[in-house]
């Protein structure tokens, strides 16, 4: 069975095009700068790069163009664009009422468009993206594989704000935390790799790419997560800020900056970016420490020591922790970060191998010493993988 996987953003979209179960990747590649000038479709696949610049309009000329692209001339991989049985989409915010993946119907079409208030970035183009998937697609079955669906076990007492009762009760606004899809795919593993029933771990699980989340898995299920009703929650990221005193916002505006301009702020101009001055891209921060550069170093001292403040906190909310683990962009290759976040953890039964830590990049793997009561590892995150695999279990 073929199974595509879209990932559609505002002017972009992402595919892989799986062959399951056997999991294997036929093509992968994106269509960016839709709408816009410049527009341009690449693709990987029989391991060559194939690119068409040409006007794109909007996602449904996109994907027009990802099915003609799939389905005719150097870059085929399939004969028939009918042979794809199936689209799985990710989607962002779920709310409340998705706890999995689900076959979408003119039901879950209509909860997404819901809570396109609580993700206005993000859950429209996504909608866009199933839109014009149904319409070139029409025989196949689509599915929505949510962001928020894995932290839908996330108690109470965790996803509530202490603000007063009725601002939930009115408007729902709670914690629903984001990167579910990667938070649950690396906890499986690291259960597989620990030997273990994933209902019998206790894990912290990080994800370090741009957006940045921490995660407190027990029982199989997310029973924590530093993200809350936006991704601007938790640990510091590339361009957003994380925590800060929300009263720092009544200080700006008292100050004269208006909403609008304070919400881009915090969005887009702080965390890595906003301190450093420089880059929210770790790879040229991490340079420019190597040269001496100290606005760069204090930006990644903040981003790592956040990070640690988050494990420390989901330890106590597990009451122990078997394994720490590192995803995303900068977990899986930031050997710097990783080092400074699980230096000084050994009260935490935290000891990290440094020589591991060195060698363990874009590959799964231990960074932790033997005697380490903590285990802490490297698995890459596959969030493509897990929704192929959600779509395909949901429509044999
Ligand atoms: P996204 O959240 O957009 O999917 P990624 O998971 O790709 O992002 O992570 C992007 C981050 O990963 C960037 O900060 C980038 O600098 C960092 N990164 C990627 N490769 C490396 C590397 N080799 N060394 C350090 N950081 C890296």
């Amino acid at each position: 069975m073929k199974v595509l996987v879209i990932n559609a953003g505002s002017s972009s979209i992402k595919y892989q095009l799986y062959q399951m179960p056997e999991a294997n990747v036929l093509a992968k590649g994106v269509v960016e700068r839709i709408g816009e000038a410049g527009s341009v479709l690449s693709q990987k696949s029989d391991s060559k790069e194939h690119v068409f610049e040409t006007e794109i309009k909007n996602h449904k000329q996109g994907m027009n163009l990802i099915l003609e692209t799939l389905a005719t001339g150097e870059s085929k991989v399939i004969d028939d664009i009918q042979d794809i049985q199936a689209v799985g989409h990710r989607v962002v915010h779920g709310g409340e009422e998705f706890s999995g993946s689900v076959v979408i119907d003119d039901d879950v079409i209509a909860s997404i468009e819901k809570f396109a208030d609580l993700a206005p970035l993000h859950n429209p183009p996504n909608l866009t993206g199933i839109k014009a998937a149904q319409e070139n697609l029409p025989n196949a079955k689509q599915v929505a594989c949510f962001d928020t669906a894995f932290h839908a076990s996330i108690p109470k007492v965790a996803y509530m704000y202490g603000l007063p009762y009725d601002i939930y009760e009115k408007y729902r606004v709670r914690r629903y935390g984001f990167h579910g899809t990667s938070h649950n795919y690396v906890a499986r593993r690291a259960a597989e790799v620990l030997g273990k029933d994933f209902k019998d771990v206790k894990l912290i699980t990080c994800h370090l790419g741009n957006g940045c989340s921490i995660t407190a898995v027990k029982d199989g299920k997310s029973i924590d997560t530093s993200m809350g009703l936006t991704p601007l929650e938790g640990v510091m990221m590339g361009t957003r800020c994380g925590d800060i005193d929300p009263a720092i916002i009544f200080y700006l505006k008292d100050k004269g900056y208006d909403v609008d301009e304070i919400n881009k702020m915090c969005n887009k101009q702080s965390g890595l970016l906003g301190i450093s001055g420089k880059s929210n891209d770790m790879r040229n921060l991490l340079e420019a420490v190597d040269e001496g550069d100290k606005q760069a170093e204090l930006a990644v001292d903040m981003f790592s020591y956040r990070i640690k403040k988050y494990i420390g906190m989901y330890f106590a909310v597990l009451n122990g922790v078997d394994a720490i683990i590192f995803t995303g962009g900068i977990g899986e290759n930031s050997t710097p970060v990783r080092e400074r976040i699980c230096t000084d953890l050994s009260a935490m039964g935290v000891k990290m191998d440094t020589a591991l830590n060195d060698e363990t990049v874009r590959k799964e793997g231990k960074i932790s010493t033997e005697d380490s009561s903590v285990n802490v590892y490297i698995i890459p995150t596959d969030e493509e993988y897990a929704i192929a695999h959600d779509t395909f279990e949901l429509t044999q």
